[in-house]
Parts: structure tokens; C-alpha cells; sequence
């Protein structure tokens, strides 16, 4: 990967699958910050700025739906890609992702081939229009 890292924030409650998923992100070249909970999660994707957002559905303090709803609320952080990561297999879980206004969806448990080519696609897709003219 040329020039600066892409900075993705991992938002995940459970500690084994916090360090698979940094692991597997920083072997593919991106920097990681992490967060543990949806509140952390919005106080960090305003002071950073990160280009992705991993984001667990499941978790205390503030769930990923109502993160998820507030970063695609807010003006500030609207921009950012932000990808569910959840075990919910329910029918119509996807639409409820989606009409949160999450840009997609990963299920659970992960599966380490196919995390970093989902993450690249919306990084590319991001930063494709305007050959980042900011
Ligand atoms: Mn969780």
C-alpha cells in the first residue's frame, strides 16, 4: 500500500475477536485504533477521522445500530464507511443494517480471506471519485 496508511476503527466488545481482526488489518497495511463500545466509537470517529469503520452490533454502553445511526446522522463523520460486523443471522437483519445506514454488512465469525478484501473495496470506492483532490 503506497503513501499514508488507511485508518480503520475497529469497534468490538470481545477481546478475541478484537485481536483477529487488528491482527489481520495490520498485517494488511492499515493503521488501527479500537473502540469497545458505540460511545467510544463516535468520540473517536470525530477526533481521528478514520477512513472505515468496523462496527460490532452487540455491544454495552452503546450499541453498533445506534452508533452506526448517529456517524450516518451527523454531517461531521457521515462520509466515513461504516461495515456491521455481527453474528445476527435473522431474516431481515441486512435490511436493518442497511436502513441504519451502515454501507455494509460482515457476518460472523470472520472470515480472515474475506475481511480485507471487503475493507479495500470500500477504501477504494471511497477514495476513487476525486482522486483525493482534499
Ligand atoms: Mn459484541
Amino acid at each position: 500500500m503506497a503513501g499514508t496508511p488507511k485508518k480503520v476503527l475497529v469497534v468490538e466488545d470481545n477481546a478475541n475477536n478484537l485481536l483477529l481482526t487488528k491482527d489481520i488489518l495490520r498485517h494488511h497495511g492499515y493503521e488501527v485504533i479500537v473502540a469497545c463500545n458505540g460511545h467510544e466509537a463516535i468520540r473517536l470517529a470525530r477526533e481521528r477521522n478514520p477512513d472505515l469503520i468496523l462496527m460490532d452490533i452487540q455491544m454495552a454502553v452503546m450499541d453498533g445500530m445506534t452508533a452506526g445511526r448517529i456517524l450516518k446522522g451527523d454531517p461531521a463523520t457521515r462520509d466515513i464507511k461504516v461495515i456491521a460486523v455481527t453474528s445476527f443471522a435473522m431474516k431481515g437483519d441486512r435490511e436493518r443494517i442497511l436502513e441504519a445506514g451502515f454501507d455494509d454488512y460482515i457476518a460472523k465469525p470472520l472470515n480472515t480471506r474475506e475481511l480485507p478484501l471487503i475493507v479495500k473495496k470500500h477504501l477504494v470506492e471511497a477514495s476513487d471519485p476525486e482522486r483525493e483532490t482534499a
